[in-house]
């Protein structure tokens, strides 16, 4: 069973992707992280995250460990990850472990929960559940702002929404997996949601669509 969940950032897919991982008791795979240590390692090189050889090789020798750096949480993770994830090379060399993750899930589990951009459109076409999860700009502002606080960590709103915009585009605007809802997935708006909401509402269309219990 596998259940793609793409959108954009803070729409709410994060915390919806853990939930339903749990209750199926499926793996989780969010591939945001691997953009960003992509692009964390070139800026750690003292390199440019829209330099095309730097990236492709950073993405190459990403390692299991590159996945556990506090770093990548930051926005200056964030934003070299989707300079990176405009450029081909990078994208084709992350393909194959999302690939392998989805059909070889760590620890027997049964399936995979998948999120990031474009997983119902290009990494798992086929998967059994797509879910497209967005929300306003500025709602999205405001959650990342909140989290950022919650954090220690000093932001200002309309910096925080003007670089969620800037990201936005980069990602719906570029040519190879652009973000973008795959034709058969259930678009879900979390904008006036809470988590639990989201979750029962994202639930409810899993159990109906499919037989899964
Ligand atoms: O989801 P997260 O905010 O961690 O993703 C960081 C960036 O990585 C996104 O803005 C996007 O540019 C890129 N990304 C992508 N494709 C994915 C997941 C993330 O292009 N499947």
């Amino acid at each position: 069973m596998i259940i793609a969940i793409d959108g954009p950032a803070a729409a709410g897919k994060g915390t919806l992707a853990r939930r339903l991982a749990d209750h199926f008791s499926l793996a989780l795979l969010d591939t945001g992280l691997l953009y960003r240590a992509t692009g964390l390692k070139v800026l750690n090189s003292g390199g440019d995250p829209a330099d095309v050889s730097a990236a492709a090789a950073a993405a190459r020798a990403l390692d299991p460990e590159d996945l556990k750096n506090p770093e990548l949480r930051a926005d200056g993770a964030a934003n070299a990850a989707s300079k990176v994830a405009v450029i081909p090379e990078v994208r084709a060399a992350l393909l194959e472990f999302q690939r392998d993750f989805a059909k070889n899930p760590p620890n027997g589990a049964k399936g995979a929960v998948i999120d990031g951009r474009d997983i119902g459109t290009v990494v798992c076409p086929g998967a059994d559940v797509k879910l497209f999860i967005t929300a306003s700009a500025e709602v999205r502002a405001e959650r990342r702002l909140k989290e950022l606080q919650e954090r220690g960590l000093e932001a200002i709103y309309a910096r925080v929404l003007q670089d969620m915009k800037e990201r936005d585009a980069r990602d719906s605007g570029r040519d190879v997996a652009p973000l973008k809802p795959a034709e058969d997935a259930f678009f879900l708006d979390t904008s006036g949601l809470d988590a639990e909401a989201v979750f029962a509402t994202a639930l409810d269309h899993i159990l109906k669509q499919n037989s899964f219990g």
